[in-house]
Order: structure tokens, then C-alpha cells, then sequence
């Protein structure tokens, strides 16, 4: 008999899976055995990828655009992303100044192990994007988590800003429209906060992938365009996720200092190589082409919006805001926490999700998976059927604790 002993690398022991990822698979299993589980869990559009876009990629494939590709995107990808840099933010970028990656995840992943090293501290607000602390901690850094209050409807103040910053603070992440809270920064707020940046030379990262997912004429700004200073100390994240309907198709890009866009070009040159090339050419398509399915996704988005916060307003014991941006809602239910059902005592939005998954068959994220315990998060990226039944599951479990 062996007597090997598998042993993982220290540096990942405490990393777990995307508990984002676990609930939509321990859902997904739930409805393959059967179970009628109404699903809040989603990170992603349920709208089909547009056809102008899926003909791109077919044609790509048709014509033999099947082959490696230059590591950090095809030129002419590139050159849509800096028209749309230019066109939407008022953003002028070199080729040098851009990498594709495969997907938002890698981009950022991508930044924190050119970037981050042990000793570094990098600003985190929460609620925060489950991935952000572990790829900077996968990268030896500190997350340096900053909560951020409801009442500020989620957003970090620049008082808080300025007093997290320590002189091994080497950045902040700033994630507006934010996951998983829905809420947004107004550029006046943006600006405040870009202020410090510069004056405490603070890096900035500015994660926009949810650019596109606006409602009421909320305005939109990019922190990098206010100045060319500050574009100088800030790296955009963006993506065709979320806006095209795309997550399985693993586009995404960063817009930066060219010596962090080459040094993050390399180590995407010993991992993943190019993202995909049928992606790339899809990726064009979705950026250059007509925009008219954004904006039918976005007046859908809109309707379930208020459908779903008016409905968890109704239920007893939770509170929600009508939040600007995504396609998240982010209850307050801490007064239904304490309470017990069949004698359990739920204790925490993990246990009250638990709850909601078995007595509801309704799949929510709980709020400690982003650092914002006492809430959960519901995607509302399902139908409005969907979102009307959940909400009278969700009402009548709660009727049960006691
Ligand atoms: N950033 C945020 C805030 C997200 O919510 C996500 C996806 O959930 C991503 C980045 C990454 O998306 P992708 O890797 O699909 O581009």
C-alpha cells in the first residue's frame, strides 16, 4: 500500500469555491431530482445571446477563425474596445493600453498577481464581489474589507475612504453599479473619493462591468475619465458579460498603464494564452453592432426590478431599496434572523437561505458570501412568473418562523 499523502499548497488552503457558484449548482441539482426550485441565484442575464452576435461567431468559425491569436486580443477587437472607451466614457486608449481576457474573472486575476505581493493592502468596500478577496489574498496581499453602510445606500464615504488608507495600502477596488448590492455612485461621489486617490496615491480599480445596467437616467462616469492624472493610477475592468447576455462565452477586458497591461499580457501568456478567437469576433459584433437588445433587456430588467422590491417590501420583517443599477436585489431581512423554524434557530442569512432553499424550493445568496450579513441577494434575472411565485414562497416560509 502507498503511504503518499496528497498535500495542497499552503498558499490555497483557505480558499473555497465561488459560493455564488455553489448555490447555483446545489439549485441546479435540487431541480434535477425533481425538486421545483425558483431560482434567485443567477449571476447572469436569463436572455439569449443576440443573433447579430451568435452570427459573428458562426461566421468566424465558417471562415477558419479558429486558431491561436495574438495573447492579449485580436487588434481589431482591440480597436472596438477603444471606440467604445472613446464613444461611452470619453476615454482615449492605445492598443498597448488594452488586454482581452477571458472574462472579467481573469482580468482581474490577471491584475492582482502582476500587482499585488505580500505586505500589500488593497481597499475592498462591502458589500463586495465574492471573487475580489480571494484573488487578492491568492496573490499574498490583504483585503482590507471597508463596510459600507445601508443608510449610505451602500457606498463608502470618502471620510471612510481616507481613514482605511495605511501606508501599505497600494489600492481600491471600486465596483459601481456594484454586485451584489445593485447600487451605484454618482460622479460627484466618484470624484470625491478619486480625489484622495490622487492626493494619497492610491491606485484605483474600477470595475465596470455593470455599466450598461442603469435604470431611471441614473448617469453614468468613469472614475479614469475625470482626469489624466488620475487615468494614469486607475485600471477599468469591463466586459461583454452582463451587457450582451455573453457569460459563457468568457470575454472581458482591462483598460491601464501599459506597463501593468504588459505585465498582466504576460501572465495570461503562461496561463491561458488568447481568449477564445470565435469569442473575440463575437465580442466585436456585440460592442460595434446595433444596441437595441441592451435596451429591451434593460426596460425588462426594470419592470422585474420593481415588481421584486415592491414584493419583498410587502413581506413582513425584510426591507429593500429600489437600487440604480444590475439586476440584484439586496433585502435587509436581519429582523427575521433570531427566529426559529421547527425549533432550528436561524441565526445568519446563510442558515435563513438554507431555510428558504428546503422549505421554499427558492435559491438565494446569502449576504455573508459578500460581506453584507443580515441581507440576502436575489437575481432578478428570471421571469416575471418566476419572480411572482418566489416572492409568495418567500412570504409564506416567513409566516412560518416563529
Ligand atoms: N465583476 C463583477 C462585479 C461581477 O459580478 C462579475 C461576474 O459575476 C465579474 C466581474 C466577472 O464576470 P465575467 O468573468 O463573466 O466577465
Amino acid at each position: 500500500m502507498s503511504n503518499y499523502m496528497l498535500k495542497l499548497a499552503k498558499r490555497i488552503q483557505d480558499i473555497k469555491e465561488s459560493p455564488t457558484l455553489a448555490i447555483a449548482a446545489k439549485a441546479k441539482a435540487m431541480k434535477a431530482k425533481g425538486w421545483d426550485v425558483i431560482d434567485f441565484g443567477a449571476g447572469e442575464p436569463d436572455f439569449d445571446t443576440p443573433d447579430n452576435i451568435k452570427d459573428a461567431a458562426i461566421k468566424a468559425i465558417m471562415s477558419g477563425f479558429t486558431k491561436y491569436t495574438a495573447v492579449g486580443g485580436i487588434d481589431e477587437l482591440k480597436d472596438a474596445i477603444i471606440e467604445k472607451f472613446k464613444r461611452d466614457n470619453n476615454l482615449a486608449y492605445t492598443r498597448e493600453e488594452i488586454l482581452v481576457s477571458c472574462g472579467g474573472k481573469q482580468s482581474f486575476f490577471n491584475l492582482a498577481q502582476a500587482f499585488f505581493e505580500k505586505g500589500n493592502e488593497v481597499i475592498i468596500p462591502a458589500p463586495y464581489w465574492v471573487s475580489y478577496p480571494p484573488m487578492v489574498a491568492i496573490a499574498g496581499a490583504t483585503p482590507i474589507i471597508l463596510p459600507a453602510r445601508e443608510e449610505d445606500a451602500f457606498k463608502i464615504t470618502p471620510e471612510q475612504f481616507s481613514d482605511a488608507i495605511t501606508p501599505a495600502t497600494k489600492a481600491v477596488v471600486i465596483n459601481s453599479p456594484s454586485n451584489p448590492t445593485g447600487t451605484a455612485y454618482l460622479p460627484e461621489e466618484l470624484k470625491a473619493i478619486a480625489d484622495i486617490a490622487v492626493k494619497k496615491g492610491i491606485f484605483i480599480i474600477s470595475d465596470e462591468i455593470y455599466e450598461k445596467l442603469l435604470f431611471d437616467n441614473h448617469p453614468f462616469a468613469s472614475i479614469a475619465s475625470f482626469s489624466e492624472e488620475l487615468k494614469r493610477q486607475t485600471i477599468v475592468l469591463n466586459g461583454v458579460s452582463k451587457t450582451y447576455s455573453m457569460t459563457g462565452w468568457r470575454i472581458g477586458y482591462a483598460a491601464g498603464p501599459k506597463e501593468l497591461i504588459k505585465a498582466m499580457t504576460n501572465i495570461q501568456s503562461q496561463s491561458t494564452s488568447n481568449p477564445t478567437s470565435i469569442s473575440q469576433k463575437a465580442a466585436i459584433e456585440a460592442i460595434k453592432g446595433p444596441q437595441n437588445a441592451v435596451h429591451n433587456m434593460v426596460a425588462e430588467f426594470d419592470k422585474r426590478r420593481k415588481a421584486i422590491v415592491n414584493g419583498l417590501n410587502a413581506i413582513k420583517g425584510v426591507r429593500c431599496t429600489l437600487p440604480p443599477g444590475t439586476f440584484y436585489a439586496f433585502p435587509n431581512i436581519s429582523r427575521l434572523l433570531k427566529k426559529r423554524f421547527n425549533g432550528k434557530a436561524i441565526n445568519s442569512s446563510g442558515d435563513f437561505a438554507e431555510f428558504l432553499l428546503e422549505e421554499a424550493e427558492v435559491a438565494v445568496v446569502p449576504g455573508e458570501a459578500f460581506g453584507g450579513e443580515g441581507h440576502i441577494r436575489l437575481s432578478y434575472a428570471t421571469s416575471m412568473e418566476n419572480i411572482k411565485e418566489g416572492l409568495k414562497r418567500i412570504e409564506d416560509a416567513v409566516r412560518k418562523l416563529e
